[in-house]
């Protein structure tokens, strides 16, 4: 399939308060953000026209900001209207949706604390990450990065600069002909892959690494209250490499991911089943009910 560039495609993005045409969002290549990757970014989905669980996904957006010392400059309420608004704009009712925060030119240097905070959000339409057949599910490389420690990098916020990691690890795996790469902890724990949260199935109970040193995904929670709806006990544990033999089910969940059966992790392989088809299921029928309907659902 032919790639089409980021910044050769038309519609609208917006851009610190209003709708500007796509082809003219550009930058001075004198950006804070670029350089020194102060900036942070959000990975939306809408379906049906309604952004799945927006809220969550604007409320860690402001966090991640947080995280890495700066106040985004427009709320919650204005930023949740923004998205939406882009979506409108750009006509489209099932898409990604990608805001991203970050620090511009008026200082270059380490030090940046009278930069101006910027805000751009932009759609497209985007299928599933691993394409259209969701059972076909995934084949993951063992990445040879690791999450670092949470003292290390500030692995709560979803901050551009630790995708460098994940960037290195899927190329790794990619060369190696996997589709991902399963990321271990600095101190050798398995984490998850390189844009998703990872689960396992042992003895009928969905299982999860503890998230200290990556994203308490948004579709790993969801994914873990769907379980517990169909009385399916969760376990949130430390999970080590040497135990990966042993799971009867593995699959991803993210934003961009949704629900994505693991076929296998380097040699060991993995028959996707009935939790993974089940969860997949019900995530696919939940991002499409109406937003007052999730919030029932959660509560
Ligand atoms: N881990 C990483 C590294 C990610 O990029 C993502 C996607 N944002 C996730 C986990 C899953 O997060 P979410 O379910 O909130 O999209």
């Amino acid at each position: 399939m032919a790639l089409i560039p980021f910044d050769d495609r038309d519609g609208v993005i917006w851009w610190d308060g209003k709708c500007v045409p796509w082809r003219d969002a550009k930058l001075h290549v004198l950006t804070h953000g670029l350089h020194y990757a102060s900036a942070v970014f959000e990975g939306e989905r809408a379906y049906d026209g309604h952004i799945f669980k927006l809220r969550a996904h604007t409320d860690r957006l402001i966090r991640s900001g947080k995280i890495l010392g700066f106040d985004i400059p427009w709320t919650a309420e204005q930023i949740d209207d923004a998205c939406k608004q882009v979506l409108i704009a750009n006509n489209l009712t099932d898409a990604y949706v990608r805001p991203i925060a970050w620090r511009g030119t008026e200082q270059l240097a380490v030090s940046a604390q009278q930069t101006k905070i910027h805000l751009a959000i932009a759609t497209w339409p985007w299928p599933n990450l691993f394409g259209a057949d969701r059972m076909a599910g995934v084949r993951l490389g063992h990445a040879t990065w690791r999450r670092p420690h949470p003292q290390t990098a500030p692995t709560a916020s979803k901050a551009a600069g630790l995708y460098m990691i994940g960037t290195l690890s899927k190329h790794d795996a990619e060369a190696q002909g996997f589709n991902d790469a399963l990321m271990l902890s600095w101190d050798g724990r398995v984490t998850e892959a390189t844009g998703a949260n990872i689960f396992f199935a042992f003895d009928g109970k969905l299982h999860t690494p503890v998230p200290d040193c990556f994203l308490d995904g948004i579709t790993r929670r969801t994914v873990m209250a769907l379980a517990r709806a169909r009385q399916i006990e969760v376990v949130e544990r430390v999970i080590m490499p040497e135990e990966l033999a042993a799971a009867d089910e593995v699959f991803l969940a993210g934003t961009a991911a949704e629900v994505t059966p693991v076929r296998a992790i380097g040699e060991q392989v993995y028959a996707p089943g009935q939790m993974t088809a089940t969860l997949l299921g019900d995530y696919e029928a939940l991002v499409r009910m109406s937003p007052e309907e999730v919030a029932r659902r959660a509560a």
